[in-house]
């Protein structure tokens, strides 16, 4: 699961794409203007930005390099009006991963979106596997030694993010920025309760378990290398 944020004004088409990559599973946020993209971009961290260049407000080629500027990581795919062949020239000289020219198939964005999050770093895999556990992130499923434990989408969200980047230690406002949608109202105290709900669901464990590193935050330890 991705979290992804369109910056789009016209709202038809933007319900379209976020319709059908909530329907791919992902989490998708939407904004119609380039100051409220500055604002989530801001606050939030999104593994991929639907951007169009023609916005009312700011030119898209501006919020792209002030993302870039910023650290920002996650990759953007820039969309354009056709035949505006200097635009895309400027939006991947300023940090766009890829671009489709309007119009195009919401089906053709979906495919471009798969690929993007495919590519390497670290090679996005769907399925994450421990001795004992199996999270699939493509069919929403999660075993512990072959059992089925259900997980409500922010839980298994929450768990996939910390499974993604094992022994690495998050501090509960990195994991509201990477897990949770900028429009809710997650308080550290909320990581808190879904960080012990999972480890409830998860039992007791000797190969891995969500440790919390006092005034830090939390990891997900495992301790021995997989061989499953
Ligand atoms: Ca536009």
């Amino acid at each position: 699961m991705a979290k992804l944020l369109i910056v789009e004004d016209d709202d038809n088409l933007a319900d379209s794409v976020t319709e059908l990559l909530k329907a791919e599973g992902h989490m998708v946020e939407h904004v119609s203007s380039g100051a409220d993209a500055l604002t989530l971009l801001a606050v939030s961290q999104y593994d991929l930005i639907v951007l169009d260049l023609g916005l009312p407000d700011k030119d898209g080629v501006d919020i792209l390099r002030n993302y870039r500027h910023r650290g920002g990581e996650g990759k953007v795919i820039i969309l354009t009006g056709r035949g505006r062949i200097e635009e895309k020239e400027l939006g991947l000289d300023s940090g766009a991963d890829d671009y489709l020219t309007k119009p195009f198939h919401v089906k053709e964005l979906a495919a471009r979106v798969r690929a993007l999050l495919r590519r390497p770093e670290g090679v996005q895999t769907n399925v994450l596997k421990t001795a004992e556990y199996e999270l699939n992130a493509k069919t929403f499923t999660f075993t512990k030694d072959g059992v089925e434990i259900p997980l409500t989408r922010r839980e298994f969200a929450l768990l996939e993010f910390l499974m993604r980047h094992p022994n690495q230690v998050f501090s509960p406002e990195a994991i509201i920025a990477r897990v949770w949608q900028s429009d809710t109202e997650a308080s550290t105290d909320a990581v808190k309760v879904y960080v012990n709900r999972l480890r409830n669901k998860l039992g007791d464990t000797l190969q891995a378990e969500i440790k919390t590193v006092y005034g830090v935050g939390y990891k997900f330890e495992t301790k021995t290398t997989d061989k499953k």
